[in-house]
């Protein structure tokens, strides 16, 4: 049943996308892909080696060199973007389908991830044509100018949670700042980043400008990381993957940007608005079944308020049941795979025996009454310890720790304790407060009286082991291009 949707959501073939054409793996190896509601087999990819993915190496590079791409008019290669978007928003319903196929969320959400995605390739076709250098007030009879170039070819390397939209926000400014790019998208999800492959051939993309490789981190991914031709990685995934993309690049001294884990806190202060603060403690740990870098999943309450707030969140997340994730009623979706489900599960005994108090959720939730695909009920622990492994780990599912505090000094001192930075909430109606508590979180991002929201136009990236770079708005330009200064003389 899921494989024939999967079919019938498709255009691209199970092969790879190298130099325009779609080719199987050198080893004809494959993998299979799973619906994780079920654990279904949706479909076999080929698994690429090193020799296919320098192969689509050598291609990004010929069509980088070959200046179809990077001489064209910066206005044609705005077209040519905006016709991709166009392409995935006159099969958005397809690309919907398959997302919530492959990777398991509620249709609701993967609505919002296809719509953003399109609109990333909107707002980078919108850049194209304002990369400008600038003219320099230097010494002498001098003309001093800049010009902001390509970096050459990119290698994207994306996770599971977010597959197309993870794809869009490194493609879509890569090719407006004219690289070229290999992506190699997270075993779990490689469906939807071959049809982005499908669309930009539909729309006349030139040869070799995107490839897409699918396959195995431990072998495609990490070949991309150490070609040489490559000169730039783009990863986003977990804090240790991105601490050995940063060793092995080393080598190469290739450029890197990295997008990484988070243990965000989410803090609400005895002035808030409490229903607007569950409800966006809810969302902030439960949206894509806690599978979110940014997921809020250290909550920290004022003590006057810790029990009321808890009370409502746990009203609701006891409530909510598994439910067929194409079903727009379905609240809540499983996990990406068995391994996480395991790996989650884990995390929750690690809770229970470090004592912290368990007060919803805690095993594995069934689907159509068995155990099947891979679920995990919606879990609140209370009295977390600052120290306990469930307050310092990314568990990467939908499992929230909630501490309490006394006073904003305490609240702040909590929510920094981490190696993490990506992410912050603060629920409060002070507004000297809440701009005070925004400048003293360590985070990328800090959302008030909100969580979640993200758009192409604001930069989103983590301070200390979150990573570094910032993807989206005008910053992720500076990721993509290089600075060179010309000099001529005058006199
Ligand atoms: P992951 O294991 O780090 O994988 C991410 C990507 O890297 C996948 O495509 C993976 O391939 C590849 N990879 C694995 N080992 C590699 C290696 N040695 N060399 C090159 N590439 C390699 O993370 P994940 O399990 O897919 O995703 C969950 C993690 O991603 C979480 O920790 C989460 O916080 C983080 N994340 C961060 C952000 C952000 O924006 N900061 C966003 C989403 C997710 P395989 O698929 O074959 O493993
Ligand atoms: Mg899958």
């Amino acid at each position: 049943m899921a494989t024939t949707e999967v079919m019938l959501a498709r255009r691209a073939p199970n092969r790879l996308y190298i130099g325009g054409a779609w080719v199987e793996s050198r080893s004809g190896e494959t993998f299979a892909t799973r619906h994780p509601a079920t654990g279904a087999v949706l479909a076999e990819v080929p698994a690429a080696g090193a020799e296919d993915v320098d192969a689509a190496v050598k291609t990004a590079r010929r069509a980088f060199e070959a200046g179809a791409w990077t001489g064209m008019d910066a206005a044609d290669r705005a077209l040519l973007l905006w016709r991709i978007a166009d392409a995935m928003e006159a099969r958005r319903d397809e690309l919907v389908r398959l997302e919530v196929l492959d990777n398991g969320k509620r249709i609701r959400e993967a609505e919002i991830d296809i719509r953003d995605a399109i609109d990333a390739f909107r707002y980078y076709a919108g850049w194209t044509t304002k990369l400008q250098g600038d003219t320099l007030p230097v010494r002498g009879n001098v003309l001093n100018y800049t010009l902001r170039e390509p970096v050459g070819v990119v290698g994207a390397i994306i996770p599971w949670n977010f597959p197309l939209l993870m794809a869009a926000w490194k493609v879509a400014p890569a090719l407006a700042c004219a690289n070229t790019v290999v992506l190699k998208p997270a075993e779990q999800t490689p469906l939807s980043a071959l049809e982005l492959a499908a669309i930009a051939h539909e729309v006349g993309l030139p040869a070799g400008v995107l490839n897409v490789v699918t396959g195995f981190g431990e072998t495609a991914g990490a070949a991309l990381v150490r070609h040489p031709d490559v000169d730039k990685i783009a990863f986003t995934g977990s804090t240790a993957v991105g601490r050995l993309i940063m060793q092995e690049a080393a080598g190469t001294l290739k450029k890197v940007s990295l997008e990484l884990g988070g243990k965000s806190p989410n803090i609400v202060f005895e002035d808030a608005d409490l229903e607007a603060a569950a409800r966006g403690a809810y969302t902030a740990i439960f949206y894509n079944s806690g599978q979110c870098c940014t997921a809020g999943s250290r909550l920290l309450v004022h003590e006057s308020v810790h029990d009321a707030l808890v009370e409502k969140l746990v009203e609701r997340a006891a409530k909510v049941q598994p439910g067929d994730p194409l079903d727009p009623k379905t609240r809540f979706g499983p996990l990406i795979s068995q391994e996480q489900m395991e790996r989650v599960l884990g995390y929750i005994e690690a809770g229970r025996a470090e004592g912290a108090e368990l007060r919803t959720g805690g095993k594995r939730a069934l689907y159509g009454g068995q155990e099947q695909g891979y679920w995990v009920e919606p879990t609140i622990f209370v009295g977390v310890r600052p120290d306990a492994t469930i307050a310092r780990e990314e568990i990467f599912g939908p499992v929230l720790a909630v501490t309490s505090f006394a006073d904003e000094d305490e609240a702040v001192r909590l929510a920094n304790d981490t190696v993490y930075g990506l992410a912050a909430g603060v629920w409060t109606r002070d507004v000297k407060r809440a701009h005070r508590v925004a400048r003293r979180l360590n985070a990328g991002t800090v959302w008030i009286n909100t969580y979640h929201p993200l758009d192409a136009a604001s930069p989103f990236g983590g301070y200390k082991q979150s990573g570094y770079g910032r993807e989206l708005g005008a910053y992720a330009l500076d990721l993509y291009t290089q600075i060179k200064s010309v000099w001529v003389d005058l006199s």
